[in-house]
């Protein structure tokens, strides 16, 4: 057991190795969503552009108001119109959106006003600023709005289209080769014989990846003979970024992804102190980050989420992010010390209390489906029921 590298530690060694392996390419902005950016964005007009107003109402000038004071409209203002300077003493017509004319300085809704005639009567004294969209209220000319290795949303693309930007200069996308491992393992829409079972990680990683924006540009299988993984291994390094690969990592005489890696990179660290998971290994292969996660389906889900995805997005320009958790009390007992940082599958009871999945195999990928994501019970503790542990909802990584 002591041989086992600290969860923390090998999150730690994991990300301080990895840097960004991509390049830079200007894309329309309208086709950026999900892409990393490359460098910060900064507002070249301020938004709103004017003041204007926020609502259907009058402009004035709050000096001018007097108790049942009679207004002369003097000009009317629709959105996308160029007012005059307000002639004093009188009030504009005015509409959302349309640009407040100088020498107003706040809008009464038409809902508080009275008409007689074609005069108007503001019933309540109008106080400076009121219904007024300053210029600037939004973004100010200068303000950097998004960050780079920020990821680009739908909300992104309003708000860079909000300040005129046509195009982005983002990262090109990671290149990233998957490599699954096992002579049991056959594709899907083959039948199965005696001994065999479907490859599900090959798929679920590919869909990992490809979720997180990157670019799956290969994706191999090997059987379990040393000779086989290193020619997948080399195919793989000659296109790939990152390569990522499951099973074959554990000490079984048919495992030979480890073997592999020293022979034609340096293998970093080995085997760590979490459940499921523990064989993970990280490696490079002339300087191309490798991770290979261990082959049990739960396990692969594991240290993707919590290794190779922050590996990713490290080398994919992205803010590096730890998934976000809070805390959660548990609803049940475990009445033995726990020896790994150990990933329970659970979910949130109506009672707010985390309960744990009856199926916890690390061979079980139903469980995490019928689960709402990760409960973190640190090693050399004890689950108690009323105790409180990090709960890490499957949306956040
Ligand atoms: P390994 O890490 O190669 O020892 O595999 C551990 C367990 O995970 C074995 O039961 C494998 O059959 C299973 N396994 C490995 N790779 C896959 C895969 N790609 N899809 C589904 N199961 C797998
Ligand atoms: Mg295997």
């Amino acid at each position: 057991m002591s041989t086992l590298l600290a969860f923390e530690d090998a999150l730690e060694e994991i990300t301080r190795s990895a840097s960004v392996l991509v390049e830079q390419q200007t894309i329309p902005l309208i086709n950026a969503v999900g892409r990393t950016l490359a460098n910060n964005v900064v507002a070249r007009i301020s938004v709103p552009p004017y003041d204007n107003s926020a609502m259907d109402g009058y402009a004035l000038a709050c000096q001018d108001w007097q108790d049942g004071k009679r207004f002369t409209v003097s000009q009317r203002v629709a959105a996308g119109q160029h007012p005059q300077p307000l002639m004093p003493g009188t009030c504009a017509r005015i509409f959302t959106g349309a640009n407040i004319p100088s020498g107003a300085d706040t809008v009464v809704m038409q809902e508080n006003t009275e008409l007689e005639g074609d005069k108007v009567i503001f019933t309540k004294q109008p106080t400076s600023s009121d219904n007024i969209r300053p210029l600037g209220q939004d973004m100010q000319i200068g303000q950097t709005v998004v960050k780079v290795g920020e990821k680009i949303t739908p909300i992104h693309i309003g708000l860079l289209s909000s300040l005129g930007i046509t195009e982005v200069i983002v990262y090109k996308q990671l290149n990233v080769g998957i490599l699954t491992t096992g002579d049991e393992l056959i594709p899907t829409g083959e039948k199965l014989k005696e001994g065999q079972i479907y490859n599900s990680n090959g798929p679920m990683l590919s869909a990992l990846v490809a979720q997180a924006g990157h670019n799956v540009s290969h994706c191999l299988h090997t059987a379990d003979t040393p000779e086989d993984t290193k020619t997948a291994l080399k195919t793989l390094m000659q296109s790939c970024d990152v390569i990522l690969s499951s099973g074959g990592v554990s000490v079984g005489e048919e495992d030979h992804v480890k073997d592999a890696l020293e022979k034609l990179g340096k293998v970093h660290l080995w085997k760590i102190a979490i459940k499921p998971g523990k064989p993970l290994v990280h490696a490079t292969l002339q300087g191309i980050p490798f991770l290979g996660l261990p082959g049990n389906p739960s396990s692969t889900l594991v240290t993707y989420h919590w290794f190779a995805r922050l590996l990713l997005s490290i080398c994919a320009g992205q803010v590096a992010e730890l998934p976000k958790s809070y805390p959660v009390d548990a609803g049940f007992n475990r009445n033995k010390v726990i020896q790994r940082d150990e990933f329970l599958r659970v979910s949130i009871g109506k009672d707010g209390l985390a309960y744990a999945h009856p199926q916890q195999s690390s061979g079980a990928l139903l469980a995490a489906c019928e689960s709402q994501g990760y409960l973190h019970v640190k090693a050399n503790t004890q689950i108690e029921y009323g105790h409180s542990y990090s709960f890490y909802p499957f949306s956040s990584f």
